[in-house]
């Protein structure tokens, strides 16, 4: 007879759209840093959902502050105010450059919001024909067709086109090469000042502050996605903090409820501006649950002693990784907890063996090993988890 494990990975197979790779078990419940299936088996989270997770699995403070408002109010749409909406708005904008703050329910929606809102700022300011839009190379923006637009990845791209027009795609962390394809044309130039899907790819400071420059230049808004690399993850609350560089516009999303669905779209004055009633919206965008689970999300994380030890042991896990000195890893990089590992091997044969060593782990791209995990691990299982990547190594 087959396990209740192999009944669930044949329902998966049979019945869900084959668009994911899935791992070959099925995870069953978590506690802080720590995964577990359906046979037991325990595992070192060291992608926390893709760099969502940054609180951990069954966080007391988060399981109580859901279930709190799961006996109030779930759900009324934004026709109506509900304080922890309100709250988690003031909470963004007093921690960031942003006077206003419109929510959305993943990353993608985030940035098609922004396109949109600098669409209609360019639109207001300067006419119609301002409208292109300038993302890199090596970017990820999330899976809508505008987001896709600005992805430029032929996987990705190739079935579903056409995509929307008027992207332009320039050379990432190349500032002589971006402003050859700026112009007076352009409303907004959309960067992740850490690339992450791309492979862990920091901005250089010199190319953020260029690209400020040329942007002020041309009238056009800086939008720089802290999906993945916000919100705690390289040290500092928003990743653009770390280079004192600042956007008109920056989306947010992946960690913002620790788990639930939820983004973010955080803006200056002038862009709110341009925004009336009626004109962008959302059903489900911030509703009480995710958004009190949210409040205490950026609450905790926005602690500056909860910043200064995810920099510390992201110094520490980078230490740890040179000294193992394998063969198999041609470069580490990141910043904070945001760190990739280059392998001469394809990062899918690591993952598979780390599962059988105990660690969730995950790529970012083809050779690439990206350690995104829970911003509460400790140091003690950093040591495990250099510990157990150094014998999946060492097994190759
Ligand atoms: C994950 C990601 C997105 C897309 O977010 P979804 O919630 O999957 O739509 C966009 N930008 C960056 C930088 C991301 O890492």
């Amino acid at each position: 007879m087959p396990s209740e494990t192999e009944n669930i990975l044949e329902l998966e197979k049979q019945y869900v759209l084959q668009t994911y790779a899935r791992a070959p078990f099925v995870l069953d419940h978590g506690q802080g840093c720590w995964l577990y299936d359906t046979e037991g088996r325990a595992y070192l989270d060291c992608a926390a959902g893709i760099a969502v997770n940054a609180l951990g699995h069954a966080d007391p403070e988060l399981v109580t502050a859901l279930t709190e408002q799961a006996g109030k109010l779930w759900h009324v749409s934004n026709l109506f105010h509900t304080a922890p909406h309100a709250r988690l708005a003031k909470q963004l904008c007093d921690t960031s450059f942003a006077d206003r703050v419109f929510f959305a329910n993943s990353g993608a929606e985030a940035n098609e919001g922004a396109f949109k809102f600098a669409r209609k700022w360019a639109r207001e300011h300067f006419g119609e024909a301002k409208t292109a839009i300038v993302a890199f190379t090596g970017a990820f923006h999330g899976r809508t067709f505008a987001a896709l637009a600005a992805t430029p990845r032929e996987k990705y791209q190739a079935p579903f086109r056409p995509l929307l027009p008027g992207v332009r795609i320039a050379p990432f962390n190349d500032l002589a090469g971006t402003a050859a394809v700026m112009g007076d044309d352009v409303c907004a130039v959309i960067i992740e000042p850490v690339q992450g899907e791309g492979g862990i790819h920091p901005a250089t400071p010199e190319f953020l502050a260029g690209l400020r420059q040329l942007c002020d230049r041309h009238h056009a808004l800086l939008i720089f996605d802290e999906i993945q690399c916000g919100m705690g993850r390289t040290g500092h609350l928003w990743a653009h903090q770390g280079y004192g560089i600042t956007p008109d516009i920056l989306t947010a999303a992946k960690p913002l409820a620790g788990g639930l669905p939820m983004g973010a779209i955080l803006m200056t004055q002038r862009v709110a501006d341009v925004m009336h009633v009626g004109e962008h919206g959302s059903t489900f965008a911030a509703g009480p649950l995710v958004a009190a689970v949210a409040e205490r999300v950026v609450r905790r994380i926005a602690d500056p002693a909860f910043l200064a030890d995810v920099r510390a042991k992201g110094d520490y896990l980078m230490e740890r990784l040179e000294e193992i000195n394998s063969p198999h890893i041609t470069e580490v990089r990141g910043c904070g907890l945001m760190i990739g590992v280059d392998l001469d091997v394809a990062a899918a044969d690591v993952i598979a063996a780390g599962h059988r060593h105990g660690l969730i782990l995950i790529n970012a791209g083809t050779n690439t090993l990206r350690l995104v995990p829970p911003l509460i691990i400790s140091r003690g299982e950093i040591d495990l988890l250099v510990e157990r990547l150094r014998g999946v190594l060492a097994e190759l």
